[in-house]
């Protein structure tokens, strides 16, 4: 096809779609789609939609009604504009978009990207289309592997997806439902992707999945690995100077992945590990299947191996049933644990989950309560955190132009984000920082040096 139509893919939630709505224009990208950041030029709008809290199909409605002006406009001018939902409400919403918004062309699934290109000719031939099953061919070999171009667009540090789904069954999560049983991606196309990503100019990779610690990919022999032994595959691919994962459970912290971050130097010393609440209580009324000391266990079983380790995590407030003693048990396992930061949510009941029908509603003053007096001891723990760092000096990997002419933006092995002065031609680099000033969302600092860290120099970049 030599025309060139553009897409626009406009992501909700978390990183996983972030990756995903990647992978959709590169599947489109053979079919003649180039990507634009402005919805108002494009043939085809993607909304690649999130599920996880309150109010998303409504959100989503809301956009889509924002899109249809958009798409109106397109036709007085004579050019017809196709809008597509996808992601988690797609799946969990199906045909009853089509129903409720007479705009909206063809509404997608979370497992069925790599069909974009067919759904999107059905529409073009005057189809409005619904594809939301779960299919039982694989989506990540069939999804387009990004190209050079594609990859290079996309800067130093990339997501790649090895994990999807989930069969915990959290009574107030709706992952399971929407994004299915729990896949992994075996090793070799994983290191294969990695390859091709570093060999673009790629030098970090982050690992995701809903439960990515559940990897359990099957390895080169056709025995199902660890997310530890991907993790020593990975870090011997030349040119990756950082390895990260997320999203992870306490469950699945299994040895062989605490004892990589002692072991590989590529393992940068951050883990996001969710614990939701403090109180065993509410533990189980959520059935994470840990307790308050299972995690207290995992965090210190991390801490021996990699005695740096920063910890951030997810909580919920106001699950149903949540007493005063149960909040007070989440805040002093925040003192306990000591996070770099947190995401803090209040507990929203999704249909369709067991929390959603529990006794012991908790009235949304009392939550928002909750949540301010979590956040507070959060904020407090994240100052300490970063202020900890204020003269020290710090490998940063830096990414791309910062704030400011002449400044790199950059990340520390923590993740913290740093503005540092320094030479264009240092992205991609990881450089020594010192640290000079500490802000309130991210840190200053002067290059240290203009030699390559070991870090770099082990793997020859
Ligand atoms: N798989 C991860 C885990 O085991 O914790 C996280 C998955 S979820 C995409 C991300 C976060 O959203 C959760 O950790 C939880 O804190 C929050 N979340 C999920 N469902 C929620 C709900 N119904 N209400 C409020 N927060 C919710
Ligand atoms: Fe949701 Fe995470 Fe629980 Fe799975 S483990 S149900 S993704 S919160």
């Amino acid at each position: 096809m030599s025309e060139t139509r553009k897409v626009h893919v406009k992501s909700f939630g978390c990183q996983m779609n972030v990756y995903d709505s990647h992978r959709m224009a590169d599947t489109l990208a053979p079919a003649g789609y180039a990507e634009t950041g402005d919805p108002a030029d494009a043939d085809l709008v993607i909304l690649n939609t999130c599920h996880i809290r309150e109010k998303a199909a409504e959100k989503v409605y809301s956009e889509i009604g924002r899109i249809r002006v958009l798409k109106q406009e397109a036709a007085t001018l004579g050019r017809r504009m196709t809008i597509a939902v996808a992601g988690c409400v797609a799946q969990a919403e199906g045909a009853e978009i089509i129903r409720r918004a007479g705009a909206v062309d063809l509404v997608v699934g979370s497992q069925n990207y790599h069909r974009l290109p067919d759904l999107v000719a059905r529409v073009e031939a005057g189809e409005r289309v619904v594809d939301t099953e779960f299919p039982v061919d694989d989506k990540f070999d069939a999804l387009a592997a990004p190209g050079g171009d594609a990859i290079r667009k996309r800067g130093i540090s990339a997501f790649v997806t090895v994990q999807e789904g989930c069969d915990k069954f959290c009574t107030f999560c709706v992952v399971p439902y929407t994004r299915g049983a729990e896949v992994s991606r075996p090793v070799e196309k994983v290191a294969a992707e990695v390859e091709r990503l570093a060999q673009a100019g790629v030098r970090e990779v982050t690992l995701i999945g809903q439960n990515v610690n559940a990897y359990h990919g099957l390895d080169a022999d056709g025995r199902p690995a660890t997310l530890g032994k991907l993790l020593r595959r990975l870090s011997e691919v030349s040119g990756i100077v950082r390895l990260r994962y997320t999203t992870s459970h306490p469950r699945d912290m299994d040895d062989d992945l605490v004892a990589a971050h002692g072991d590989l130097a590529p393992l940068m010393p951050y883990v996001h590990l969710p614990v939701q609440s403090g109180s065993d209580r509410i533990l189980a009324a959520m059935n994470r299947r840990h307790t308050r000391r299972d995690y207290l266990d995992v965090i210190a079983r991390l801490r021996a191996a990699r005695p740096d380790l920063a910890f951030t995590s997810d909580f919920i407030v106001g699950f149903p049933g949540e007493t005063e003693d149960d909040f007070r048990a989440t805040l002093s396992l925040v003192e306990e644990v000591g996070f770099a930061t947190a995401y803090t949510f209040m507990y929203s009941p999704r249909p369709g989950t067991p929390a959603a029908d529990m006794a012991g509603q908790v009235a949304p003053e009392q939550q928002s309560e909750r949540l301010q007096r979590l956040q507070a001891l959060i904020t407090r723990q994240w100052r300490a955190f970063n202020a900890e760092f204020a003269g020290k000096t710090l490998d940063v990997l830096l990414e791309k132009p910062g704030r400011h002419p002449g400044q790199l933006v950059g990340r520390t092995p923590y993740l913290q984000t740093v503005q540092v002065i320094a030479r264009r031609s240092l992205t991609g680099s990881v450089s020594p920082v010192t640290i000079t000033e500490v802000g309130s969302n991210s840190l200053f600092g002067s290059l240290a040096s203009q030699h390559s860290t070991p870090e770099l120099a082990a793997t020859g970049v």
